[in-house]
């Protein structure tokens, strides 16, 4: 491992930061950074950093202060505001207690801030006040989790590190933890960090500097201590690697599926679950190895990772994705999560709602790691710890030692810690946060409406449409604002094997769909007596071959994923109310939209609903055309002797609400039915301003 202390850009942070916030903060900000930015060091708003100095209150009276590194704060990418000011003299003496509950400790570090708007400091505030240094770095390293995870680790550490460093062992993390690090270090008052066990590493100095060359030093020590001891493990082929894709693929949706809850109501969908596949060739070998579930099937690295894992993943062998055989080793999973509860809980002491029992974590041999989580972003995160997982454990096994994680009782205490919960109570879920939804004709003007209108109600979005600038254009533009949520399918929807594909890329993304708004269509202008019969070919191809292939694509997904699913199919006023020179389209849709009530008839038994919304035209959306007015607005403008404004004003005048229909109206028709606002399938929801002629019937 690397020192990446640069003194140049320290000097230009303390030339930034200086004169706004002092010297020893800018410095703690540069060095957290550093720590901050190495995965092998922290993960994910991991680990914490403190200075202490000195806060100037309104009578520019000095008082002692620790400046601690705020819960909620990344080290990587941490600004001086991410360290509170708390009074350090106070928190100090509050060694002297026998003993605090969290919640009093909380109340009291809170209690202490000197900025009264500052961030809430870190759970392990305490520990860094009691120690007797200027700077203070914990990190949860990779290569001292490697050595302080094993049996035999102390002894292991003690002779990677020497005997300047403390080995404390595990402590649940909070007053107790502060205290018996403080007592350790007084008992050595000349070592020059600690290694908490089955935790992290510890280091200090009277700079920021001194104490992040400590931990590069130390870690180092133990890496270098690892790799003469290592041997490494072989990897999977190539081949196996694309067969374990190819199994994933198949198994993905059925595995969705039995992993979702039932909705809390007859109305309400499934609570779905988010798949992230790791499947490579270094997991498959370890997965392969023997010994593999001995080490991989045990509680997390660290506490901090115990909320977002749960303390054991599931393993999933071959013989136990058969039929019935998931369905049971996945009930079987949630009743032992239960038991486990029930061991350590004392009565009621965790609510019924509060027990989440389904796995975050699924190892599968011969195929790779499925993580879950109610969102992207939760599976994302389950995925990098995953990582690290793998990595600290992976080298267990290849020390040829063996994995030595908390105890079940000290899982318990930490995964129903309250300050660690407290991270876990987001905000309330969009309503559609659980459900991928795939649009077709997305980058058209009523597509990308619909897009934005479905991310905005929290989903995950596939949007496909045609290869091309259209398409990633879009995909960047959403991608601005929504992330990770939103990807791109390249798809043309009036060939089967393109369907298929596109459908296949979602299910290895997120592991299914549960949404399918069918909004990808031709139009074009024509009488019946010039009309060129490969004209009309064409728009029947997208317009009702590609319906029916992307309802038989999604029907076997869902019989698949057995949690039902929605599907809106974008119809057109022409249905009813056809225009003359507009044969093709309207007759092409009038198909499509008969094949819509037919799915609706066959799809019911598998809790699908299907429904259809009828617009009049929409013109744009924002600063995207609608190709179908592309296509007709020149000739309707000749034949009506408008310009582009007028036509716009003629078709709003025409409707009984004088109303101009938007790609938003569209969109919100759509989630009428998608979040299911009542029990409707075959049904038509007219959006058109009032058309007496067009009402369906
Ligand atoms: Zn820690």
């Amino acid at each position: 491992m690397h020192n990446r202390w640069s003194a140049s850009a320290a000097e230009e942070m303390v030339q930034t930061l200086a004169p706004r916030y002092g010297e020893a903060l800018a410095l703690r900000t540069y060095a957290s950074r550093l720590l901050g930015s190495d995965p092998a060091l922290v993960l994910h708003g991991g680990g914490n950093t403190s200075v202490k100095g000195v806060w100037y209150n309104l009578l520019q009276e000095p008082i002692a202060a620790l400046y601690v590194k705020a819960s909620g704060w990344d080290l990587a990418r941490i600004e001086p505001e991410g360290h509170t000011p708390l009074a350090l003299d106070y928190l100090q003496r509050l060694r002297q207690l026998p003993e605090l509950s969290d919640a009093a400790m909380v109340q009291a570090v809170r209690g202490q801030r000197l900025d009264p708007d500052g961030a809430t400091p870190s759970i392990e505030t305490l520990l860094h006040a009691f120690l007797p240094y200027t700077c203070i770095d914990h990190s949860h390293a990779d290569a001292i989790l490697t050595l302080s995870n094993q049996q035999q680790g102390a002894a292991l550490l003690a002779e990677a590190l020497g005997d300047e460093v403390i080995i404390l062992p595990y402590v649940h993390p909070g007053f107790a933890l502060a205290k018996a690090v403080a007592d350790a270090h007084d008992r050595a008052p000349h070592s020059r960090g600690m290694v908490l066990m089955q935790h992290g590493l510890l280091t200090w100095g009277e700079t920021a500097e001194a104490s992040y060359a400590t931990m590069i030093e130390l870690v180092s020590r133990a890496e270098a201590f690892i790799a003469a001891r290592l041997t490494p493990l072989p990897q999977a082929s190539a081949a196996e690697e694309e067969a374990a894709w190819q199994r994933y693929r198949q198994l993905a949706p059925r595995l969705r599926g039995v992993l979702a809850l039932p909705g809390r109501t007859a109305d309400q969908p499934f609570d779905r679950f988010l798949l992230l596949p790791l499947i490579d060739r270094q997991l498959l070998a370890l997965l392969a190895q023997e010994g593999a579930a001995a080490t991989l099937l045990t509680p997390p690295l660290t506490s901090d990772h115990l909320i977002r894992l749960k303390p054991l993943p599931l393993w999933l062998d071959a013989a136990a994705l058969q039929d019935e055989a998931l369905l049971q080793a996945v009930a079987r999973y949630r009743q032992a999560y239960r038991a486990y509860i029930a061991r350590h809980a004392p009565d009621g002491a965790v609510a019924e709602e509060a027990t989440d029992d389904t796995p975050r974590l699924l190892l599968l041999p011969g195929i790779g790691a499925v993580c879950v989580g109610a969102n992207e972003e939760e599976a994302a995160r389950v995925r990098d710890l995953l990582r690290q997982t793998l990595q600290v454990k992976g080298a267990i096994l290849g020390m040829g030692g063996r994995y030595q994680g908390l105890s079940e009782a000290d899982c318990f205490a930490m995964e129903y810690y309250g300050p660690q919960r407290a991270k876990l109570a987001a905000a309330q879920e969009a309503p559609l946060a659980r459900q991928v939804a795939l649009v077709t004709g997305s980058a058209g003007a009523i597509g990308s409406g619909l897009c934005r209108e479905l991310l905005a109600q929290g989903v995950h979005l596939a949007a496909s449409d045609l290869p091309g600038p259209g398409l990633q254009s879009l995909l960047a533009e959403l991608q601005a604002s929504h992330g990770q949520r939103v990807m791109a399918v390249a798809m043309d929807v009036t060939d089967p094997a393109s369907v298929a594909q596109g459908v296949e890329q979602v299910v290895e993304r997120w592991g299914g769909v549960d949404l399918l708004i069918l909004n990808a269509g031709l139009a074009h202008v024509s009488s019946l007596e010039t009309m060129q019969v490969e004209t009309f070919q064409r728009l029947q191809r997208v317009n009702v071959e590609g319906t029916l292939h992307l309802f038989a694509a999604l029907a076997k997904l869902w019989r698949q994923q057995g949690t039902g699913g929605d599907a809106v199919l974008i119809s057109t006023k022409n249905v009813f109310a056809p225009g003359a020179q507009f044969g093709a389209y309207s007759a092409t849709k009038a198909a499509a939209h008969q094949l819509a009530r037919i799915a609706s008839l066959e799809l019911a038994p598998l809790g699908v609903r299907v429904n259809m919304v009828a617009p009049d035209g929409v013109f744009s959306d924002g600063d995207r055309p609608s190709g179908l007015w592309a296509e007709v607005g020149p000739d309707r403008m000749r034949a009506r002797g408008l310009d582009a404004a007028g036509l716009e004003a003629y078709y709003q005048n025409r409707n009984l609400l004088k109303a101009r229909i938007t790609a938003s109206h569209v969109a919100r028709a759509v989630l009428y039915f998608v979040t299911r606002q009542a029990p409707c399938t075959g049904v038509t929801l007219p959006v058109d301003g009032g058309l007496p002629d067009a009402t369906p019937r």
